[in-house]
This record gives structure tokens, C-alpha cells and sequence, in this order.
């Protein structure tokens, strides 16, 4: 039996999971563990191995030759370590982005990733963010929480993002277009769909600030953890 506390935050791509869920891990001295950085480091093994995120078989041919570590520095951020080698500032762009959420609708990818998730929640109290936590990953998870937010809330958020990187190129529009076209691969992959779980307590911040989304989210886990 586990004797860790593991909260699971799942939802759709800008929800402000990533945001939240840190700050939570932050306030209850848990690790965070970001599972989308998980699948975006895998994504750019094959990118750069040239594999198109269609080739299954090149993918099952060529997934074991990528080693991934999930490693924490002296403030608490994770890094994500590829072959040894840290990628962490090379995960969160828009060709990432997309490329990782291809081949996560793949089994053979997600089969191999399921055993790193949980190998880090049975060793330490974690706050894990993603899409499937609460239903595949932690399906016994202590809390569970799915965010939310309408698409175009999501879409405003993740372009001050991308600006604030200094991206220029980027358009509210686009923007919303990719995010429309990930919801739609997300929700209806045939493996571990992005899906609310029966027992997740649902949480719709379209109209909350990142302060009110905070405090709706530790009254769901006091609530929930006594
Ligand atoms: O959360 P983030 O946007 O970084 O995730 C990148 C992509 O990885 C998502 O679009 C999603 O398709 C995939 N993902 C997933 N399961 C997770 C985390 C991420 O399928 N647990």
C-alpha cells in the first residue's frame, strides 16, 4: 500500500494545472510532477530521431533507446533529463506541443511511461498534473481535481504565455485552433482519454483569478484530506 498522499489535477491543455498544481505542491511541501514535461521529453527523443508521430512501428522500435529521468534541483523545480542530458528549457514550445500530444494517444508510449509516474508518487507525497492521473496513472489517488476553463479563457492565457517567452509570431486565433484540435485528440484518443473521473471534484476557473483558483483548490483538498 502506498503510504504517500497523492493528489491527481487533470484537465484540458491551459487550465492553469501546471500553475495551480505547483502552487499547491509549494504550500504542502509536496513534489510536483509535471507528466506533460514526462510526455513532452519522449516527444522530442522521437523529433529528433526524425520519426513522424504517425510511424508506430519506428516508434515501438525506437522508444527503449530513450532513457528519461525526472530529477528535482535545491528549489523544488523538476528537470527533465534525456539520456542524461538536461532538456528542460527545450519542452514547451508550440512544435512540442503538438508533437508530444500525437504520440501520446499512442499505447506504446503511454505503457511505457506509466511505471516512471508511479514510481515517483510511491516514494514521496506528490502533486501530480496531466490528463489521465485521477482515472489511469492514480486511479487511488487521495484527491483528485479536474480543471478547467472555456476554450477561449484557455487560449488568452496560453498566448500572454508564449508572449511573455517572446514570441511574436503567435495569434489569439491560432492559438485557439491548436488548443481546440489538442482537446479533441486528448478527449477522444482510444487509450486513457482526457475524461473527468467519477470521484474528481470538478473546478471551472473561466471566471477565477490565480489567487480564487488557489483557494478553491486547497479548500477541495482540506476538505478531502481532513
Ligand atoms: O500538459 P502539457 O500540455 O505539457 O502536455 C503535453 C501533451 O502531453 C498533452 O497535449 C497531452 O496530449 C499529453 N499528455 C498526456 N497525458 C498526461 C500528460 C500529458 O496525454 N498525463
Amino acid at each position: 500500500m502506498n503510504t504517500f498522499v497523492s493528489i491527481a489535477i487533470d484537465g484540458p491543455a491551459g487550465a492553469g494545472k501546471s500553475t495551480m498544481a505547483r502552487m499547491l505542491a509549494d504550500r504542502l511541501g509536496y513534489s510536483y510532477v509535471d507528466t506533460g514535461a514526462i510526455y513532452r521529453t519522449i516527444g522530442l527523443f522521437l523529433s529528433i530521431c526524425g520519426i513522424s508521430p504517425k510511424d508506430v512501428d519506428g516508434i515501438t522500435r525506437l522508444i527503449d533507446e530513450a532513457s528519461i529521468q525526472v530529477e528535482y534541483d535545491e528549489q523544488g523545480m523538476q528537470h527533465m533529463l534525456l539520456n542524461g542530458q538536461d532538456v528542460t528549457g527545450e519542452l514547451r514550445t508550440p512544435e512540442m506541443s503538438d508533437y508530444a500530444s500525437k504520440i501520446s494517444a499512442l499505447k506504446v508510449v503511454r505503457d511505457v511511461l506509466l511505471d516512471l509516474q508511479r514510481d515517483l508518487a510511491g516514494t514521496r507525497n506528490v502533486v501530480m498534473d496531466g490528463r489521465d492521473i485521477g482515472t489511469v496513472v492514480l486511479p487511488r489517488a487521495n484527491v483528485k481535481i479536474f480543471l478547467t476553463a472555456s476554450p477561449e479563457v484557455r487560449a488568452k492565457r496560453r498566448l500572454l504565455e508564449l508572449q511573455a517567452k517572446g514570441d511574436k509570431k503567435s495569434s489569439f486565433d491560432k492559438v485557439l485552433q491548436e488548443i481546440r484540435e489538442r482537446d479533441k485528440r486528448d478527449e477522444t484518443r482510444a487509450v486513457a482519454p482526457l475524461k473527468c473521473a467519477p470521484d474528481a471534484v470538478r473546478l471551472d476557473t473561466s471566471e477565477l483569478s490565480i489567487e480564487e483558483s488557489a483557494a478553491a483548490m486547497e479548500k477541495i483538498v482540506k476538505e478531502r484530506l481532513g
